[in-house]
């Protein structure tokens, strides 16, 4: 199968990778339906490695290296699955909870974010498709089954790849403490700030004000509902910005009460602060390219004013945002309105990467659909059999008294007949799964650690860049059906929101 991964030095490429197989009885094989080009990945793209290893070196949290596959923003189908796997189903459509943090990274003891289930914000975090095992530009990809959620037959895949987006900026709101009727301010209105919208709608809003200097970004503000829309180029200064927007709420408000920075620079940071009401709170969202600011921290003393920080989603996050999208609180046709293009994995750099470096003032979402790759007769085995390789895996349990999950049948006739043709190659696969599995019970947490890493090793082609090649001979290499190298990219202040 391909996979799109970072290869060096602002370099990508699709290397070609054998599917993987699932190794722990809690394990799935998903089948990646769509997957979003996110402004990291860009910024890994642009910049990196930021959050992948340096070339010739180990990740120093998840031992991965590079090729490091890339995406974390998927959903998809489950196509096979462990033993002891019981929270989702063959052919359940899915989207994934991408934190990689201490649980994950078999880490002891737990941090203390962890031992609360704030994940987001673990002192060890990774993320899953930025430098962690399990990037989503493939077509395959083997995940632990507790990070997967459930989309209901309501929420199409292609929306299923936004509830990730969408989970930022519901957690966002949901921790600023934002109450239903009260006013907020936006500022960036790229895929996060557009998303901070549907939140907020959600939320009951009383009034959604967005700043953002982007004509066409303007435009899908107003096209999502934002109340008023306001272009931050036309004020001389922060000051009239602010009178502005004070102008906009209610008589007496004097500002808003909540305000979401999405564009981590010094403007954008004054705009949320100087513009909150008596009481309110500033959000930061951005990741900021330079790590100082200045704060004068008498704006926020004279007023009781409150300044805070927003990290990714937490998994009821994930869950919200499916319940509120399959009952309509976020409608589906707004949040199909996101999704500027799709393409295939063969045209992500350049119809996916480079458009969105070229015209990102045009462009909100652009889906990766690996599934429309050429489809492989191998690939297509693994999917036939999976019922199979579930019942195998069952009855190994129950033979040696250790229970099982409780996944559908549904398929399990037509599954089998179809792939019996392919037994032969099929048991030696099983064969190799089982004696994994088997001897994995007896690992310690960290020894797991390095055996899943040897296993990715293994899959991908770590040992050609233990040194970095230069690009001449990277492209000299048949596994790259595609490659892009690229220099600094312009800056973009209206969206720099992490994950
Ligand atoms: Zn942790
Ligand atoms: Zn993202």
């Amino acid at each position: 199968m391909k996979s799109l991964c970072l290869v060096g030095r602002k370099r990508i490429a699709l290397v070609d990778q054998s599917i993987p197989q699932i190794q722990y009885d809690d394990e799935v094989l998903l089948k990646v339906a769509f997957c979003g080009i996110c402004s990291s990945d860009v910024l890994e793209y642009t910049s990196g490695p930021i959050f992948c290893s340096q070339p010739g070196e180990q990740h120093p949290l998840t031992g991965v290296r590079l090729p490091s596959c890339l995406g974390h923003e998927y959903s998809g189908t489950v196509v096979r699955m462990g033993a002891n796997v019981i929270n989702v189903k063959l052919g359940d459509h899915v989207c994934v909870d991408v934190a990689y943090g201490c649980n994950e990274q078999g880490a002891e003891p737990l941090c203390h974010a962890c031992t609360l289930n704030y994940n987001n914000a673990c002192a060890r975090i990774a993320l899953r498709g930025l430098g962690a095992p399990g990037g989503g530009f493939c077509q395959y990809v083997v995940l632990p089954s507790r990070c997967l959620h459930i989309l209901p037959d309501s929420i199409p895949l292609d929306v299923g790849a936004l509830v990730e987006p969408l989970s930022i900026a519901w957690h966002a709101v949901r921790v600023s403490g934002f109450l239903k009727g009260q006013t907020a301010l936006i500022v960036g209105a790229g895929p996060i700030g557009l998303a901070l919208i549907l939140a907020l709608q959600a939320h009951a809003a009383g009034q959604i004000i967005v700043s953002e200097p982007g004509p066409i970004r303007r435009q899908h503000a107003r096209n999502l509902g934002a109340t008023h829309v306001l272009d931050p180029t036309k004020f001389s200064s922060t000051i009239d910005l602010v009178a502005a927007i004070s102008h906009l709420t209610p008589p007496f408000y004097e500002g808003v009460d909540v305000s979401f920075d999405c564009g981590g620079e010094q403007d954008t940071m004054d705009a949320v602060l100087k513009t909150l009401r008596l009481g309110g709170t500033a959000v930061n969202l951005a990741i900021w390219q330079n790590p100082k600011a200045q704060i004068s921290p008498i704006d926020l003393t004279s007023r009781e004013r409150k300044f805070m920080g927003s990290m990714g989603f937490c998994g009821e996050d994930m869950d919200q945002v499916i319940e509120a999208l399959n009952r309509g609180i976020i409608p589906m046709e707004r949040v199909q309105q996101l999704i500027s293009s799709t393409v295939t994995l063969d045209n992500a750099i350049e119809y996916g990467f480079n458009a969105l470096i070229r015209h990102r003032d045009r462009i909100v979402k652009i889906l990766v659909s690996p599934a429309t790759c050429e489809a492989q007769t191998e690939e297509e085995s693994y999917e036939q059999s999976g019922e199979e390789y579930r019942d195998d895996t069952r009855r190994r349990n129950e033979s040696r008294g250790s229970g099982s999950g409780s996944g559908s049948s549904k398929s399990s006739s037509s599954s089998k007949s179809s792939s019996s043709s392919k037994s032969s190659s099929k048991s030696k696969r099983h064969g190799d799964s089982r004696s994994r599995v088997h001897s994995s019970q007896r690992r310690s947490s960290q020894q797991r650690q390095q055996q899943r890493q040897q296993y990715y090793d293994q899959s991908g082609t770590a040992e050609m860049f233990d040194t970095e090649m230069n690009e001449s001979d990277t492209r000299n290499f048949a596994m790259y059906s595609h490659e892009g190298s690229i220099g600094n990219c312009t800056d973009d202040p209206s969206d720099h929101t992490l994950v």
